[in-house]
């Protein structure tokens, strides 16, 4: 089933990321942390691609079972930098004969061994060289692309990001997901911003369950989000005990759901982190607000 069918339910619903194992030693683990996660029934499960195509073949198959055994729309994770015409062109087939209709075309980080190389001869240097061939192909992908509400940390400034990210959209995506935030007020700013920049395509707001204190440093790291000083208060207190952490981790974000929906938006996808026990709290805190 196509994501962007999944969309237009109108009502609440959440859908959830997992990662594949980076080793085949952890397979069997994640792929019951995966299985756990999917008898939520969520709207649908996207599972990541390892930066620099490390885990590739397991995004496959966690994918591929999800869909197959609990019946639940799955997002294939792709990036594309660096990678040859071929090797991609190996991988889109793959997700195609694997039977998943949605993929999510990234261009993936920069490797560091590579940072500073000049890219002019590389085939794929953006996430939009992707889209293209992916809507090249005969596979009829429903297509999703990441957006930045807090910009991508390469670009100039937000006016420039949000032109390059009508250019991929034009090229074909059919929703978006947004990197992680903790302040919906930035969220609500970047929709008008890209909405007045004439994107009209849905946008999955990304919501991250801070379950740790020693989580938050690594986030902001990976992610260059802001740290609103309501969350900030709460790290400082909890952040040393690691129950008290998860509770008010998963308080708050459900807080944050609650906001989205309350200001019309229907559907958000959890950064849950083949975390079965945070996604089912989630769920539970949400159970009489979830499909309405
Ligand atoms: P792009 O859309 O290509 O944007 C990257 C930068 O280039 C931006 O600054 C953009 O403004 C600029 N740009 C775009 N097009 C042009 C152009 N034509 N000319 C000049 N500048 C341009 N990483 C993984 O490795 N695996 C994953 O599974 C994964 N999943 C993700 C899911 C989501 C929802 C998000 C938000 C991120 C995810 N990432 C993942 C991280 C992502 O790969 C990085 O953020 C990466 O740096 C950018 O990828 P992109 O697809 O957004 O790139």
């Amino acid at each position: 089933m196509k994501i962007i069918d999944v969309l237009q339910s109108g009502k609440l619903a959440l859908s959830f990321e997992v990662f594949p194992p980076k080793t085949e030693t952890a397979f069997d683990s994640v792929k019951a942390a995966t299985e756990e996660i999917a008898r939520l029934r969520p709207s649908f499960m996207s599972v990541t691609y390892g930066a620099g195509g490390g885990t590739s073949r397991y995004t496959l198959d966690i994918a591929k079972n999800i869909k197959e055994r609990y019946g639940v729309p799955t997002l294939a994770h792709l990036t594309c930098v660096s990678s040859t015409k071929q090797t991609v062109a190996d991988k889109i087939a793959a997700i195609r004969d694997a039977g998943i209709a949605n993929v999510m075309a990234l261009r993936g980080d920069i490797p560091t061994q590579l940072a500073g190389t000049d890219r002019s001869g590389w085939h794929y240097r953006y996430a939009v060289d992707l889209v293209r061939e992916l809507k090249a192909t005969n596979a009829d992908f429903c297509i999703g692309g990441a957006c930045y509400p807090e910009i991508h940390p390469e670009s100039a400034d937000q006016k420039e990001d949000i032109r390059r990210l009508k250019e991929k959209v034009d090229a074909g995506c059919d929703f978006l997901t947004t990197q992680m935030v903790f302040d919906n007020n930035l969220l609500y700013n970047f929709l008008y911003k890209i909405r007045e920049a004439g994107i009209t395509v849905p946008v999955i707001p990304g919501i991250m369950p801070i379950t740790n204190g020693n989580q938050v440093a690594r986030a902001i790291q990976l992610s260059g989000s802001f740290m609103p000083q309501r969350f900030k208060s709460l790290v400082d207190k909890f952040g040393s005990d690691p129950a008290a952490m998860k509770q008010a981790g998963i308080a708050y974000a459900t807080d944050q759901i609650i906001d989205l929906y309350a200001n019309g938006i229907t559907n958000v996808h959890v950064y849950s982190m083949n975390k079965p026990d945070v996604a089912t709290k989630i769920q539970s805190n949400l159970s009489n607000l979830l499909g309405k």
